[in-house]
């Protein structure tokens, strides 16, 4: 066992540091830290992370992947800035999803724009009155003559004002009846339809949003009806975006953190930098062993998906370990700064909003909690059918 990382990891964690340092954080700083990123300024940003492949992290190399591990994508992914992170994880595992269950055809219509990023896509799952229980979905996909229609509302979907490409689960009433879930190709400029963000504690420059489907309609050529032999991408999909989320916790409070250690060693009080107060050291080697020991269990669970083993427990807990440890972190680093800590001057205000929205989407503590707990004792605690699977 080796917990160093190769000459290629390093290699790849350099590229994504380079390509944050010069192209992605320079424009983050450029607009509005309240508000969305407009379309085509992330659309540029989605193309310099395809040239390194990383939009595709989860395909086959021959179906346009980088042919990368995803304990490799992990290391990559770390240092970009949490808004980007957060609308990766969602046009790569609505990628994945849609190699997962496309047919061939379906597959060459919508991926290679998602690929290349020169298409936004987003997942949506969640509804007003279906949350961390996938069952309460209420979407319909129904038939009027010869044309399929959608409608109903979905929730707190990332990327969703920008997207082009949304994978929409809902209830099949082709033929009436409404108890099959099923998943549509939503193409916006084939199935247009009303999307707005929603104004958040954090995550502001992110495209967080709902949408309303009103008799939307579907070209039949876009319904999915199965698998279609990429299974184990999809199998593997909760087991890989949770510890990213975990790994974007990380980056934040890693950020903080080297905030939080400038301070304390240029700042003094009682006649010394307050870095050389005992106290001040144990708090910084309590952010460290927190980032650290977060990281490992992410890469933890990520390299047991490389190695075909059975993930969920260690991905739940990597990233409810990693949210809830790298948020007293961050907390921990905002209060070395003392009041500068309140500032926006500080840069680190921002932070402590921004990890905040980590703990809900994949998994809330509770539910990640549940299903760690259910591989450990081989219990079910959900009531009726498990959730997320
Ligand atoms: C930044 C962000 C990005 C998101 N991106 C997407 C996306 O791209 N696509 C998408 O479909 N959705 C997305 N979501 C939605 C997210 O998946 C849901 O918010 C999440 O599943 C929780 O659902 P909820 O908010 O309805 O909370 P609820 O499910 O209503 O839960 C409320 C509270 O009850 C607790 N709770 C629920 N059930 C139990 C139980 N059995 N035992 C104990 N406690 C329980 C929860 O832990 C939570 O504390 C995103 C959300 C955020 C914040």
């Amino acid at each position: 066992m080796h917990l160093t990382l190769t000459p290629e990891q390093q290699s790849m964690r350099d590229a994504t540091r380079r390509l944050v340092d010069r192209s992605i954080q320079p424009v983050l700083d450029k607009h509005d830290r309240d508000a969305p990123l407009p379309k085509p300024v992330f659309l540029e940003i989605l193309g310099k992370l395809a040239e390194l492949g990383l939009p595709a992290a989860r395909l086959p190399e021959a179906a346009g992947g980088p042919g990368i591990s995803m304990l490799d994508y992990g290391i990559a992914f770390e240092p970009l800035p949490a808004p980007i992170a957060v609308s990766l994880v969602a046009q790569e595992a609505t990628i994945a999803r849609l190699y997962a269950e496309c047919t061939d055809e379906q597959r060459a219509r919508f991926l290679p724009g998602l690929v290349a990023g020169h298409k936004v896509g987003c997942t949506g799952s969640t509804e007003p009155d279906t949350g961390s229980d996938p069952r309460g979905i209420r979407t319909r996909l129904t038939r009027r003559g010869d044309t399929l229609l959608l409608n109903g509302r979905k929730m707190w979907i990332t990327n969703v004002s920008a997207c082009d490409t949304m994978l929409v689960t809902c209830l099949d009433s082709r033929d009436g009846s409404s108890d099959r879930v099923i998943k549509v190709v939503v193409e916006r400029d084939r199935s247009p339809f009303e999307a707005h963000e929603i104004a958040t504690i954090g995550l502001r420059q992110g495209m967080l949003g709902e949408c309303v489907f009103e008799d939307c309609p579907i070209p039949p050529e876009n319904v999915i009806e199965g698998l279609r032999g990429g299974t184990a991408v999809l199998k593997a999909s909760w087991s890989i975006n949770r510890p990213l989320f975990g790994l974007i916790a990380v980056g934040l409070a890693q950020r903080a953190y080297d905030i939080a250690i400038d301070y304390a060693k240029t700042r003094r009080q009682f006649g010394k930098p307050i870095a050389a107060h005992q106290l001040v050291q144990k708090n910084l080697s309590d952010i460290v062993t927190a980032i650290t020991a977060s990281r490992l269990l992410c890469y933890q669970a990520l390299s047991m998906v490389d190695q075909g083993q059975g993930a969920a427990g260690a991905a739940a807990m990597a990233k409810r370990f990693a949210q809830t440890e790298c948020q007293n972190a961050v907390f921990q680093a905002m209060n070395l700064l003392g009041a500068m800590g309140l500032s926006e001057e500080a840069r680190i205000e921002r932070i402590y909003r921004d990890i905040r929205m980590i703990p809900v989407p994949d998994g809330t503590n509770e539910i990640l909690a549940l299903i760690h707990g259910r591989e450990l004792t081989g219990l079910e605690a959900f009531r009726g059918t498990m959730p997320h699977g």
